[in-house]
């Protein structure tokens, strides 16, 4: 049961992008919601998991084949775990990464840094095509990644909050690490590994080109 087309079910560029380095050495075809032209379904999970399982649902239904969905978020201590499953639109429905930072920023003023405690959380849900053998029997993996959030940004790889997400381990700021370094520690490349190790256990014919 090889995996021959895998759709990557997200529209943001940040993510498409590490998905496609994590999953380059695989053998399976893999696109995107833009491609397809399949719009993003409502996020109304009350959990990352939950929110990642609908993605990954809608786009199997749609398009008919294997999906793969990340629900991914920052999760800050002094904030009570805000702005979680709401990262991407912290600042409002049509929030860009700047006024999301911005936002963060503001409210984390005057906190010192040994109290700025963040976590990125990434949940992933893998869903069958609908036709596969034997049942759509969804599989997920998720992981976090530890660290602080800063007062000024470092750097300007990756996308979303990293600039302001200090990486303990690496002494330097998620948006200084270079794109293999990022999905080596990161919260959806370990997710991803795990994911992969699970498909494989499954029977998925996870086998890489190299
Ligand atoms: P989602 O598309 O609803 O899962 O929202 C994900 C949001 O969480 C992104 O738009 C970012 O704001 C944030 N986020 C998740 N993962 C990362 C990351 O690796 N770097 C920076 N921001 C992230």
């Amino acid at each position: 049961m090889a995996l021959d087309r895998l759709v990557v079910a997200t529209r943001n560029a940040g993510k498409l992008a590490e998905f496609k380095r994590l999953l380059r050495d695989f053998p399976f075809q893999l696109m995107n919601l833009a491609e397809l032209n399949i719009a993003s379904p409502a996020e109304t999970g009350c959990n990352f998991a939950a929110n990642a399982l609908l993605k990954a649902r809608h786009a199997s239904r749609v398009s008919g084949c294997a999906a793969i969905a990340d629900d991914s978020g920052l999760e800050v201590a002094a904030l009570h775990g805000a702005p979680g499953i709401f990262s991407a639109r912290y600042a409002g429905l049509k929030a860009d990464d700047a006024a999301n930072n911005a936002k963060l920023i503001e409210a984390l003023r005057g906190i010192p840094q040994d109290q700025r405690r963040a976590r990125y959380v990434c949940a992933l849900a893998f869903v069958p095509a609908p036709d596969a053998p034997p049942h759509p029997i969804p599989v997920f993996a998720d992981a976090t990644w530890e660290g602080y959030i800063l007062e000024a940004p470092r750097g300007s790889g990756g996308f979303g909050y990293d600039p302001y997400f200090w990486v303990p381990e690496a002494k330097m700021s998620a948006g200084e690490l270079d794109p293999t370094e990022k999905n080596r520690l990161s919260h959806r490349g370990r997710a991803m590994t795990l994911m992969l190790d699970r498909l494989s256990h499954l029977g998925y014919g996870m086998t890489t080109q190299s």
